[in-house]
């Protein structure tokens, strides 16, 4: 059923939504103490409740325990790391043993091509997205200048369609098999960050390993928003970041995919550190590397408890929800936001150029709109009026009404203030 674009039946919807006391249980910010939209969850999640409550028992823990915390504290910090792996499995369709939460994204990115980017001869290109979020390009370039390899032309980057802003996936399944004996790595945004597009990862996922390649996945923008299946769907790796979706906090923690094939390997290519080393033997500090059999042999150095803490609190809910019933949701609140920027347009008679994908496939929570001629006006008046949303150059705005905590009506009065700024 879809809800009428009016007060009442924004209302309606809240109390028809079986997720909308998870509203409660995370902390809104406030504009000069009124309170605001906050549709910028794709870029910086909001703070759980309850993440403050777990820091505060780590830094006790710190306080009575020293260094005998490491064995002693509640959560024993040497197994920390463990306490986020059974939710981020389900989060991203994967076997306990094929994720661990570590370091940044761009960090993990690399340390992942250092495994899995091994060109050979002919075998020596990478195949992404154009327009990839910068971080991404620097990671992609760098790596194969690590390599001795020429960007410009190992670097094979898919140019999005000039009128839709999108990329098929056609287009990119062809693209693998027209260079399929030169692809030694595909590795693409899973959601796209700017256009809010979902890749059909399931086939491009096929395509790449039919083609002999390794296929990776950059899920900044995917964990915690869509449906995923990593482990069926067979990717080698991919990577993610606990701040967005995940609500760890700024800069919190990333977390990593590598499918089981890969584990157990002593021979593969990899940046070694203590906290991968076969966990009995660790503390025995001896000198040669014995790879813990599951993704956690990708891991460094011992875990950043304080800044992993917060992500405990968002991953409670999650395990609460489940990304079936939170997808679900999400569905028709997405819907709805497109419903009511629609209306707007209509409305006021100013055209409104929606570039994500209106099927419900194709995208995430996210929808980005151009605002021919008038995007930094309407996008600055509705700053001023207490939106939360997200300005991308040269004339996007983005929105990203999370699930998890934003209601229909918040959906509805950003209708009537665009309508209004529109309308200016
Ligand atoms: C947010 C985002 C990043 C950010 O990288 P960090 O290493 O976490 O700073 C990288 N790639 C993509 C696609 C993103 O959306």
């Amino acid at each position: 059923m879809s809800y009428p674009n009016t007060l009442e039946g924004a209302r309606l919807a809240d109390q028809e939504d079986t997720l909308a006391t998870y509203r409660d249980e995370f902390l809104f910010p406030k504009n000069k103490d009124r309170k605001v939209l906050y549709f910028t969850g794709n870029s910086l999640g909001l703070q759980p409740r309850k993440a403050r409550e777990i820091i505060n028992e780590e830094l006790d823990d710190w306080a009575r325990w020293g260094v005998d915390g490491h064995l002693e504290a509640h959560r024993p910090w040497v197994a920390y790391h463990e306490f986020f792996t059974a939710s981020l499995a389900k989060i991203v369709g994967a076997k306990e043993s094929e994720v661990v939460a570590m370091n940044g994204l761009t960090t993990n990115l690399h340390l992942l091509m250092v495994s899995f980017f091994q060109p050979k001869g002919k075998r020596c290109k990478i195949l992404c997205e154009g327009k990839a979020f910068p971080s991404d390009q620097y990671a992609l370039r760098s790596q194969l200048r690590f390599h001795g390899l020429d960007p410009e032309t190992c670097l094979i980057e898919l140019a999005p369609d000039p009128e839709t802003e999108l990329i098929d996936d056609e287009r990119v399944i062809a693209a693998i098999d027209q260079h399929k004996d030169e692809l030694a790595l595909v590795m693409l945004g899973g959601v796209n960050y700017y256009t809010g597009q979902v890749f059909d990862m399931e086939r491009i996922t096929d395509a790449g390993k039919r083609a002999g390649a390794i296929v990776g996945w950059d899920l900044a923008h995917g964990a915690g928003n869509i449906a995923l299946d990593l482990h069926k769907w067979g990717a080698d790796f991919a990577a993610w970041c606990g701040y967005k979706y995940l609500n760890s906090g700024p800069g919190g923690v990333s977390g990593v995919f590598i499918h089981e094939r890969h584990h157990g390997k002593k021979d593969i290519p990899r940046f070694e550190g203590w906290w991968g080393h076969n966990k009995e033997e660790r503390f025995k500090m001896g000198d040669r590397f014995d790879p813990i059999p599951t993704a956690e042999a990708w891991q460094l150095s011992n875990a950043p408890v304080f800044a992993m803490a917060p992500l405990l609190a968002s991953l409670e809910l999650f395990d609460q929800v489940g990304m079936t019933a939170l997808r679900s949701k999400s569905l028709k609140l997405t819907a709805y936001l497109q419903k009511v920027i629609e209306d707007a347009a209509v409305n006021s008679g100013q055209s409104v150029r929606i570039i994500t994908p209106k099927d419900e496939k194709r995208r995430g929570c996210q929808i980005s709109i151009a605002v021919p001629g008038k995007g930094r006006a309407v996008f600055e008046s509705l700053s001023e009026a207490g939106v939360i949303a997200d300005w991308r150059e040269p004339d996007v705005i983005r929105l990203a009404p999370v699930p998890m905590y934003n209601s229909f009506e918040d959906v509805y009065e950003f209708g009537q203030l665009l309508e209004k700024f529109l309308k200016a």
